[in-house]
């Protein structure tokens, strides 16, 4: 039976709604298919192309269906009773501070409540820390020093009614694309918007741009503290406001005076053209509805908290805050990392958005929870964490839903803790993650698709995410495996039955002696039974009796959550990155997501059309430094810096500042042998974040020295052990792997044989070699159908993958193809569709330079009516222009 369930998308923190049909059982064959929801505030109806592809990924291809001790399959009561009996021990021994929950922004806030309340309310350690730490921890600090609580002032509307919308560290349409087809809709209802991005790089974003200051890395404080002074010279500041709603503002412009020096210095400093900066500051200046939005480029840095508070400090002197159109916004990583925030789940903050260092707030929490105990000091932040298992203070850890051996800096460092730590426990639905691979004990959480609760997104929206699959394997939900493990420590509070009574819990504490002097209060969607929790609609908190319907804006009368109800201006002081570029790493890298893939590709990763816009790691370079370095354009290159290596595909890219490479942050051991930029990045972090550095990280660059370079393109799944080089990526029906070996083979066939194996009865090999040359070229076949083919060249000069990755959706080639098939080139009259530009339908960079050409198309409007490209998400609107350029 057909069957539509409303849900909400797992990657970004935009929280689009989604609609999930199960067309039949999906262990008969049934087929998911997902469109976005119109009804839901924050998309309404629109998804980017990950969350397009939502159905390809929720197969069982790769999960972990049954508990696991010691690699050995394990009943759950034998799982749970371990890691109890493990974690009891270790207190018992050396004190509750000796274990730690690392945790995730894609638990659920149920999960996420009952992990917060074991460990800080009953084990009695405050060492839970979140990967939304390396994500937005910054905005947390510059929000509680600022308004005194961490809230988001803004809601999603706030873009279409902004009459400026500056962009900062945030390539929107790329990282948030949802918003940023928001933002282009605006910016067509209303050709007054104007679009300001502040970026290092000319990403994506500023194909909408009225204006880019390329910045030099680390410069924003220095931009908006010159900002600040800028408004203050020029009689901008809104005295009325600052007087009956600021405190500190004489400090923060003097210092902000002091360290900006004038126009000159600061365009300087920040490696601009005056002219643009000065056209930003007339533009700020003179703009009433200007709305500030930053993600990970202003959070994810050693001064990533006060870049947030040079940013609010620019509202609050004018402000411009609290109204329709305005405010500063901070757009989040994950899709509950705000929902991680309002439990308590960062180490340093209690339940509820209260303070772990507040005494009462402690006796509040744990009145509430009526536990034996309170951690009464912050806990450990992930990198200290880290560190704390490398050095053996930290014994028995519990990993939830995420993959530090990835995602940290300095990652071979936490690979190499967790390897001599005593107890690791893993819950995740993947069984073999690169962080799974070194736990003692393995855990099957249900995936997306199986998963009940709900998430909050960045605009402070509640929404519920609703289970469409049956559990797979002996998969359980997050929450449930805490309580159990909570009870087996012999712990009482953990007796819930299904996640609503969880949100009861939650909402009733956030409402507990909460007279409005706390931000955080849904106690009014509380009190729910199953019916009317399943029911749940989208709704923006604080949700209270005298706002049932929730409030889209905060602030709105001026008073804030310090103790003189005033916001805060904070006096900034620039600080320059600690680690700066030298002889040795002369190069600044910038690490980041890219378009199509999600974290460690683990769901994005299994979706084929996903997996074509960049089938490899790769390093954008600027021309002129790759030339400075002897590396030529589609090669592969080494990357070092003091912490370590990783290899990748040099990518020409003329948006890059000179001195700058960019490489993407989601490939891993399961998808390519050294393609990990975690092991390369820095592990310096804000002092009061504990945010790592992870866009700033000194590094030299040297093209990767191989004797072959090569590729498979295979129905199955291959073990390519022993190759120096490899990357794999998904395709339609077939496994896509790049290779190259720093050593050349004696006996190629040999070899080759080895990893596509040899003994199918019914296979045929059709070989060429020419061992002079040390080319190879081998197709396998079953009948007509290709099984799979294999290239290998002396340098990168090797056949394009799309014909030939055509072919494997077909159950018999023709004559024709066949014998074209080690050319690998197609027929004449076959079209090579070419490299897959937008994801979303699947059109290649050939058909449209063919239909451009044909059809004499002049815009990507035109292009779009043609072939539909760029027409769902947009996010490959700038490509399309580029072609239309070329
Ligand atoms: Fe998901 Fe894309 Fe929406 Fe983000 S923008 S929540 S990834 S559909």
């Amino acid at each position: 039976m057909t069957q539509t369930v409303e849900t909400t998308c797992p990657y970004c923190g935009v929280g689009c709604g989604v609609l999930a049909t199960v067309d039949a059982d999906i262990n008969a064959g049934g087929k998911v298919s997902i469109s976005g929801n119109p009804q839901h505030p924050a998309n309404l109806g629109r998804l980017c192309s990950k969350g397009s592809a939502l159905g390809e990924t929720v197969d069982l291809d790769g999960r972990l269906l049954h508990p696991e001790i010691h690699g050995e399959r394990a009943s759950w009561d034998e799982a749970l009773d371990h890691v109890a009996h493990g974690f009891k021990q270790v207190i018992e021994q050396h004190g509750p501070d000796a274990v730690a929950f690392y945790v995730s922004g894609q638990l659920l806030t149920e999960d996420y409540y009952v992990a917060n309340k074991l460990i800080k309310g009953y084990i009695g350690t405050a060492n839970i820390d979140t990967n939304s730490r390396l994500c937005m921890s910054s905005s947390v600090v510059g929000h509680k020093r600022a308004f005194g609580a961490d809230t988001v002032p803004c809601s999603y509307e706030d873009l279409e009614r902004a009459k400026l919308i500056v962009l900062v560290g945030s390539n929107t349409a790329w990282c948030h694309p949802v918003l940023y087809q928001r933002i282009v809709q605006a910016k067509k209802d209303n050709p007054d918007l104007l679009i300001a991005v502040i970026d290092p790089r000319q990403t994506a974003t500023c194909d909408l741009a009225d204006i880019h200051l390329p910045i030099r890395s680390g410069s924003d404080a220095t931009l908006f503290n010159g900002l600040l002074a800028y408004l203050a010279h020029d009689g901008e500041i809104n005295q009325a406001y600052v007087a009956q709603y600021v405190e500190g503002f004489e400090q923060a412009l003097s210092a902000a005076q002091d360290s900006s020096g004038d126009l000159d210095d600061v365009a300087l400093r920040c490696g601009i053209e005056l002219d643009t900066l000065k056209n930003f500051y007339r533009l700020f200046a003179r703009t009433e509805r200007v709305i500030t939005v930053y993600s990970q480029g202003i959070n994810q840095s050693s001064s990533g908290s006060d870049k947030v508070n040079a940013i609010i400090n620019c509202h609050l002197a004018t402000g411009r805050i609290g109204r329709p159109g305005m405010g500063p916004f901070s757009f989040t990583g994950q899709p509950n990392a705000m929902g991680g925030r309002e439990v308590g789940g960062l180490a340093n903050m209690l339940a509820a958005h209260m303070d772990i260092e507040n005494a009462d707030h402690r006796q509040l929490v744990q009145t509430f929870w009526d536990s034996p105990t309170l951690a009464d000091k912050p806990g450990r932040k992930a990198v200290d964490m880290f560190n704390a298992i490398a050095d053996g203070k930290i014994k028995a850890l519990w990993v939830m839903a995420t993959n530090p051996v990835v995602s940290m800096p300095d990652a071979d460092a936490i690979k190499a803790a967790l390897k001599q730590c005593e107890l690791v426990v893993v819950s995740d639905c993947i069984r073999n993650t690169d962080t799974a691979q070194l736990a003692h004990v393995k855990l099957p959480a249900t995936g997306w698709a199986e998963k009940d609760g709900t998430v909050t997104n960045s605009e402070r929206r509640i929404s519920r995410q609703r289970a469409f699959l049956p559990a797979a394997g002996e998969a359980k939900g997050d929450w449930w495996i805490i309580c159990q493990v909570a009870k087996r420590m012999g712990y009482n509070g953990f007796d819930y039955q299904h996640p609503f009574e969880i949100f009861n819990e939650h909402a009733a504490l956030s409402a507990y002696e909460n007279e409005g002097q706390r931000d955080f209060n849904i106690g009014a969607l509380g009190k729910r039974d199953l019916a009317s929790y399943n029911a749940l609609q989208p709704i923006q908190w604080p949700v209270t009796p005298e706002r049932p319907n929730g409030s889209a804006r905060m602030f709105s009368d001026g008073r804030y959550f310090t103790p003189s109800q005033k916001a805060r201006m904070l006096a900034i002081t620039p600080r320059t990155p600690v680690n700066a570029p030298n002889n040795d790493f002369p190069l600044i890298l910038n690490s980041g997501r890219i378009r199509d893939q999600w974290h460690t590709m683990t769901r994005t990763g299994k979706a084929a059309r996903l997996s074509e816009h960049s089938p490899e790691p790769y390093i954008a370079i600027h021309p002129e430094d790759a030339a400075r370095f002897r590396i030529r354009e589609d090669q592969l290159v080494s990357v070092f810096s003091r912490w370590g290596e990783m290899i990748g595909r040099a990518r020409f890219d003329q948006g890059l500042r000179r001195g700058d490479v960019f490489a993407p942050m989601h490939w891993n051991e399961q998808f390519a042998s050294c393609g990990r930029v975690g092991a390369v990045v820095n592990p310096e972090t804000d002092p009061y974040s504990g945010q790592p550095e992870l866009k700033h990280t000194p590094v030299r660059i040297a093209p990767f020295d191989s004797a072959w370079h090569g590729f498979i393109l295979s129905r199955r799944k291959l073990h390519l052990h022993g190759i120096r080089y490899w990357a794999r990526a998904t395709g339609n029906g077939f496994y896509r792997y790049e290779l190259a070996g720093d050593q050349k083979e004696n006996d190629l066939p040999a070899w080759v044989r080895s990893y596509l194996c040899s003994s199918d009865n019914d296979v045929k090999w059709v070989e060429l070699l020419d061992k002079g040359a040390h080319t190879y070229r081998g197709v396998r076949m079953t009948g007509a159908r290709l099984e799979s083919c294999i290239f290998i060249a002396p340098d990168h000069a090797l056949p394009p993958r799309n014909w030939l990755a055509s072919l494997f959706e077909k159950e018999a080639l023709t004559q024709d193809e066949k014998r074209a098939l080690l050319t690998g080139k197609p027929p004449a009259g076959e079209i090579d569709t070419g490299r897959i530009v937008c994801a979303c339908f699947n059109v290649g960079e050939n058909t449209i330079l063919d239909a451009i050409d044909k059809h004499g198309l002049k815009t990507a409007d035109e292009i779009g009516k043609c072939l539909n490209a760029g027409t769902n998400c947009g996010s490959c609107v700038p490509e399309l222009k580029a072609l239309l350029q070329r």
